[in-house]
């Protein structure tokens, strides 16, 4: 058995502990940051996830999580080990009893109900769920270690037992576990007659939970209007862009052979694992978003979707494929047709799971493939199909090297010459930034800009960061600054939250300085902040125009326009006024 500080430690990240504390940048295998005891410029402060250790090379002082955290908090050993073993989730014996947060009430409610849950599915009432899991390939073991549960056909229940527990309906409803109705303004379970699985966040806590309905016939009558799954909304805790199902359980998998197999759902996760593919990870209800692909860089640099070969064709996955590569990621996937999805695949012969996950391909090998297969080569016509399909994922590439391998493969395989499929790359739209009108391609080249070009783009993703963490900043802002914002997919960012809309941050910015974890943390006053940054961005467009107006003026000058000269110079003193009052 594990020590209880073991046991910690292999459930919690070294690197993700520390990103609480500070900001790190991925450096080759390990991360970097400036150290927290002693002050610096540059970064030299170290942490090497593969070893679970922390450096630097400035002060010359390092260890563990445990050294980190303790001279973090400026806590002795026994404190240390309490925090840690509260956020890893291991039960020390005699641990005081503490002030219960929301967050940590949340969190019991969501462990009971997911005990609840698997209670119901051993009981009479689970046997129609038993039976299905059963049918489906599932052995009892990955029942068990999945923590698979069954909400009984009722509205009471769970809702019943939880009172009994001492929780109040409000808190129930913090954790997402029942709805209360308009009417009545009764609460009542919101997870009926499903199968359940538990999602749990990556140090194993359950946060949430993913129902899936199986019954035909009740999803035709009672349970119409409900969805085949039906997943926790949005807590304090579990948040649907940012939740991986099974990491738990993978992660370690995925950093030992620093590979992540990507698949569709819920069941495809349990039945990968139970063939022995342990690095296997999927959204819950969700198509894979910026922060979900943040969250596995912390483990991995390369992907494997193993999607069902027809999935390919999806645009959302499409939008997928093109943030992992633009993040940096090698994007290989399943190259063997393995029939329906990964829990199929695996109910039928878990051996050829295991093949199929052990011989991918690039994916854009993979969509040159089958756009070759789809347009018979011979006519421009087909030429221009097959390099429409491959350039945008070849532009999404971060990499130049591998960018430039892949435009070469494409020039060969359909005779044009490299140097005009590099010219035709710059007018391919990247897939993911169509449609939403956020992200915006100036994103991916916004690395080569000036720094003071840069400096401006940042503080313009903060005040969007801002604005979507704290919507009700939209007050202080209206329809005239928009053109403040130099970047238009800021721009078009701040017009989404104005009009009520929601914008994900992992969509306008890489930066995980601006996830809301951070803002919650290290934002005290989110208005005063808003403010001083729209401040900042007025005055920099000013300066801006100024400048602008200024060569205007010469050229004016020069041409002898005298009205154009008048003109120019009102504008001039009214933008300086501005400038200066
Ligand atoms: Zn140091």
């Amino acid at each position: 058995m594990l020590s209880p500080v073991e046991e910690i430690k292999s459930r919690l990240d070294v690197v993700e502990v520390i990103q609480g504390y500070l900001k790190l940048q991925k450096a080759g295998s390990n991360w970097k940051g400036l150290c927290p005891f002693h002050s610096e410029k540059t970064p030299s402060f170290m942490v090497t996830p593969a070893r679970q250790m922390w450096h630097c090379f400035g002060c010359a002082q390092g260890g563990d999580v445990f050294a980190f955290v303790g001279k973090m908090e400026g806590l002795e050993f026994g404190d240390t080990l309490r925090l840690l073993a509260d956020k890893a989730g291991v039960k020390l014996s005699r641990q005081d009893p503490q002030i219960q947060s929301k967050r940590k009430r949340i969190y019991e409610v969501c462990e009971l109900a997911a005990r609840f849950f698997q209670r119901q599915l051993i009981s009479n009432t689970g046997q129609a769920a038993v039976r299905y899991l059963t049918d489906r390939g599932v052995s009892q073991e990955s029942v068990k270690n999945f923590g698979i549960g069954w909400a009984p056909d009722t509205w009471q229940s769970l809702r019943d037992f939880l009172n009994g527990e001492g929780y109040t309906d409000p808190e129930m409803m913090d954790g997402g576990l029942v709805v209360q109705s308009e009417d009545s303004k009764d609460y009542h379970d919101r997870f009926r007659h499903r199968v359940m699985f538990p999602i749990s966040d990556s140090n194993g806590q359950v946060i949430g939970f993913s129902g899936r309905l199986f019954d035909k016939i009740k999803a035709k009558t009672v349970h119409a209007d409900a969805g085949k799954y039906i997943n926790t909304p949005n807590t304090l805790l579990y948040d649907k862009s940012r939740a991986l199902y099974g990491l738990d359980k993978a992660k370690l998998a995925i950093r030992q052979s620093n590979n992540c197999v990507l698949v569709e759902g819920n069941l495809d996760v349990v039945m990968s694992h139970q063939a022995g593919v342990n690095n296997a990870v999927a959204p819950c209800g969700t198509a894979f978003s910026q922060e979900h692909f943040r969250i596995i860089k912390r483990y991995s640099d390369h992907l494997l979707l193993a999607f069902d070969a027809d999935e390919a064709g999806e645009a959302a996955l499409k939008r997928s494929v093109a943030m992992a590569l633009a993040s940096g990621f090698s994007v290989m996937a399943v190259a063997t047709p393995f029939g329906k999805d990964a829990a199929d695949a695996v109910k039928e012969n878990p051996k050829l799971w295991q093949e199929a996950v052990a011989s991918p391909a690039p994916y854009i090998g993979l969509i040159l493939k089958k756009s070759l297969e789809k347009f018979k080569l011979g006519t421009l016509e087909a030429k221009k199909a097959v390099a429409l399909a491959v350039l945008p994922f070849i532009k999404s590439v971060a990499s130049p090297l591998e960018r430039d391998h892949w435009l070469g493969e494409l020039s060969l395989k359909i005779g044009v010459e490299k140097n005009i499929l590099v010219s035709e790359l710059k007018s391919v739209q990247v897939y993911g930034v169509e449609g939403t009108g956020v992200a915006n391609s100036d994103n991916f080249s916004k690395k080569t800009a000036g720094t003071e070009q840069s400096a401006r783009i940042k503080q313009e993703e903060y005040l969007v960061a801002l604005l979507s963490r704290y919507p009700e900043l939209k007050k202080l802002i209206t329809e005239d600054d928009l053109i403040i914002l130099s970047q238009p997919g800021m721009m078009a960012a701040v017009r989404v939250i104005m009009d009520g809309g929601e914008v994900r941050v992992g969509e306008i910015s890489d930066s995980a300085m601006l996830a809301g974890d951070f803002l919650d943390e290290f934002v005290v006053e989110p208005q005063s902040e808003f403010l001083k940054i729209l401040a900042n961005l007025r005055k920099q467009y000013i300066q801006s125009r100024l400048k602008i107006i200024q060569t205007d003026m010469s050229k004016a000058e020069m041409e002898s326009d005298s009205a154009n000269l008048e003109l120019l110079k009102v504008e001039f003193n009214e933008l300086s006024k501005k400038l200066n009052g």
